[in-house]
């Protein structure tokens, strides 16, 4: 007989590994996806195989990138349900991952979907009735299950088929993370990240700056998205300029930076290197911006610019 197959939505956190874990226990294959835009796991881009390998070795699920960048800036230019405290919008973004697995489950021929979520654990997006709405809006009722808190769910399509058995599911539920260490024990899961890590949508600074190219530029492209996320920036209506503060940001702007942009550093001195995104004719303003962060450019009479080809 076929194994039945579950499409885990997988964050590498460790309720997704548990969710994983729990329905493996009951003999199914896992398939563990993981979304990638410029602003989470995007480290991943192109790395599918190494990917794959990892989890076939470290918990025998088998393991799907997909990037979902452009329907996600898209979705941030004006997020139905709205922001989290800053840049995050935790609902519409479960809803696009779901919709997006929901399309896959022909394509890898897998049965259901799954996810490690615990009701009442967030604060917003896994509450009982937005987590409904959720399933919902991405097309999965029935079809969604969620093994770590399922037996305080109505039963799901896998469940009612027999291809789960719902009493080896659990009733988690709130904040505490105790059952789910206990039952990390129980599976031999000791290397797991903890849950501090967070998404850098949640960052404050980082946020209100996203915020604001998305009001001035009307939306982002990934390189936006990507250049957005590190540097120190001057954003004003038709001017935006990134100077690196170490010399790994200095080396990423180089690597990002495309025709049409201008790259400066203030010549013969070492400091920022500054990539000017908008604003072409502005030279004289990087030039007294990049003096005032360049030390030892502060005190000269005088500073020359060195424009490098990007
Ligand atoms: S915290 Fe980030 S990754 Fe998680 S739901 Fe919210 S926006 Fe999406």
């Amino acid at each position: 007989m076929l194994k039945a197959r579950v499409l885990l939505l997988f964050s590498g956190g460790l309720d997704s590994i548990l969710a994983g874990k729990v329905l493996q226990a009951q003999g199914l294959e896992v398939l563990a996806v993981r979304f990638i835009t410029p602003f989470f796991h995007w480290q991943w881009r192109g790395r599918e195989e190494e990917f794959d390998r990892m989890l076939r070795e470290k918990y025998g699920f088998r393991g799907l990138i997909r990037d979902i960048s452009e329907e996600y800036l898209e979705l941030m230019k004006d997020p139905p349900h709205g922001f989290g405290s800053a840049a995050n919008p935790c609902i519409d973004c479960k809803i696009l991952m779901l919709r997006k697995a929901r399309e896959m489950l022909s394509e890898v021929e897998a049965d259901f979907l799954a996810t490690g979520e615990v009701v009442g654990q967030r604060p917003m997006s896994q509450r009982r009735n937005i987590m409904r709405h959720i399933e919902k809006e991405a097309g999965v009722t029935g079809i969604l299950l969620r093994p770590l808190c399922a037996k305080r769910l109505p039963p799901t399509e896998p469940e009612k088929k027999g291809l789960v058995d719902r009493d080896r599911l659990y009733d988690f539920c709130g904040r505490g993370r105790k059952p789910q260490m206990r039952l990390a024990e129980e599976f031999g899961i000791t290397d797991y990240p903890s849950p501090a890590g967070g998404c850098i949508l949640t960052d404050p600074q980082i946020g209100e700056r996203l915020k604001r190219l998305l009001a001035l530029r009307g939306g982002l492209s990934v390189r936006e998205a990507e250049l957005a996320l590190f540097g120190r920036h001057f954003i004003e209506d038709g001017f935006w300029l990134i100077l690196g503060r170490k010399e790994f940001e200095n080396r990423r702007l180089q690597e990002l930076a495309r025709p049409g942009d201008r790259l400066f550093k203030i010549r013969g001195i070492p400091g920022p290197t500054a990539l000017l995104v908008e604003g072409r004719g502005e030279a004289e303003r990087v030039r007294e911006i990049l003096k005032r962060y360049t030390p030892k450019a502060r005190g000269l009479p005088k500073v020359e610019l060195e424009e490098i080809t990007p």
